[in-house]
C-alpha cells in the first residue's frame, strides 16, 4: 500500500510561523500533503481558518496544538496534541494560562539582551509577533537578524537564545501532567515532539517517555524536520519498545526558516504504526 503524505506538525502566524493558516494549507496542498495538522504553540486560534481552507482544496485536516511544558531540571519539552476538540474549555483555559507568562518572559529576555548590546528587542520582537500573547524566541530571532547582529535565525539561537546563552531566560511552562490531562481530556492523542532536540541523558529520556506513557501519552515523532538519520532509527526503536504510535512531522515554520518543507520528509520506517491510523 502506498504510504500517505501526512505532515502532523507545523506553525502559522498565530504562533511563530511565517504563513497565515490558509497560506499554509495552500502550500501543503501544492506540496502533495494529504493529511495535515496545524500545531501552533500553546494556541488554537488558527484552526478554524486552516480547516476552512483545507475543506476548500480537499485536504484532510487535523486540529492540533503544540504545548510547552517544563520537565526535570529546567528542560523545555514540547507535547503535540492531535485531533483535539478546539472547543474544549479546559484545554482552552490551560493554554491561555501558558500564554499569559510569555509577555513577562519577553521583557526579561529583552533586558538580558540589552546588557550584551542588543537594544530594543522587546518592541522589536513584538513587531514580528502577530499575536502579542505569543511572543516567542523565534520573533526575537527575526528582530536580531533585522538589526544585523546575525545572518540567520539559526545562528541567533546559537549565540543568544539557546539555553545557556545570554538572552536565555528560564521559564515555568505547564507540567507534563497538565499537558496530558488537557490533550487527552479534549479527545486528542498526545505525541512527544522532536524527541532528539532535548538535552537529556539516555536515562532521563527514558524517564520522560515512561512518565509520558503512564499519563496516557501515545505517540512520538519518529520523523521530525530537525532529526538526523541515526536519531530516526533510535526513535523507531523507542516507538517499538514503548508501544508508541509514530508521527511524521516537518515542524515547518516558513520558507527559508525551516529544516524541511511541508510534506517532504521520508516515509516512516517499516513496522511502525502511524499515528494517523488512529485519527
Ligand atoms: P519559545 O516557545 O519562545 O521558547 O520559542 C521556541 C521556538 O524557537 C521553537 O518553536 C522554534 O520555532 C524556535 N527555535 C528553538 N530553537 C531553535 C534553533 N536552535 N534554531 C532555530 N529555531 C529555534
Ligand atoms: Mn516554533
Ligand atoms: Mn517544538
Ligand atoms: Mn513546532
Amino acid at each position: 500500500m502506498k504510504p500517505i503524505n501526512a505532515d502532523l506538525h507545523c506553525h502559522s502566524t498565530v504562533s511563530d510561523g511565517l504563513l497565515a493558516p490558509a497560506e499554509l494549507i495552500q502550500r501543503a496542498h501544492a506540496n502533495g500533503v494529504e493529511l495535515l495538522a496545524l500545531t501552533d504553540h500553546d494556541e488554537l486560534g488558527g484552526l478554524a481558518e486552516a480547516r476552512a481552507a483545507a475543506d476548500e482544496v480537499g485536504l484532510r485536516f487535523v486540529d492540533g496544538v503544540e504545548v510547552s511544558i517544563s520537565w526535570g531540571d529546567d528542560q523545555t519539552v514540547h507535547i503535540v496534541g492531535l485531533g483535539i476538540d478546539p472547543a474544549n474549555p479546559v484545554l482552552g483555559d490551560g493554554l491561555r494560562q501558558i500564554r499569559s507568562g510569555r509577555d513577562a518572559r519577553a521583557g526579561l529576555m529583552a533586558a538580558e539582551l540589552d546588557k550584551v548590546g542588543i537594544h530594543g528587542a522587546y518592541e522589536g520582537a513584538l513587531r514580528y509577533a502577530g499575536n502579542p500573547a505569543l511572543v516567542s524566541r523565534a520573533h526575537f530571532a527575526r528582530y536580531i537578524v533585522e538589526r544585523g547582529h546575525a545572518k540567520d535565525t539559526k545562528s541567533v539561537f546559537d549565540h543568544w537564545l539557546a539555553k545557556g546563552k545570554p538572552g536565555y531566560v528560564s521559564h515555568a511552562w505547564a507540567t507534563l501532567d497538565d499537558a496530558l490531562g488537557w490533550i487527552v481530556g479534549a479527545g486528542g492523542i498526545a505525541v512527544i515532539a522532536h524527541p532528539g532536540r532535548y538535552r537529556l541523558s539516555r536515562t532521563e529520556r527514558r524517564e520522560l517517555f515512561g512518565a509520558f506513557k503512564d499519563l496516557g501519552g501515545r505517540g512520538i515523532e519518529v520523523l521530525s524536520g530537525s532529526q538526523k538519520d541515526d536519531e530516526v532509527s533510535e526513535f523507531a526503536r523507542i516507538a517499538r519498545e514503548f508501544g508508541f504510535l509514530a508521527s511524521r512531522a516537518s515542524d515547518f515554520h516558513g520558507p527559508g526558516e525551516s529544516w524541511i518543507d511541508l510534506g517532504r520528509l521520508p516515509n516512516l520506517p517499516e513496522g511502525l504504526i502511524p499515528v494517523w491510523s488512529q485519527l
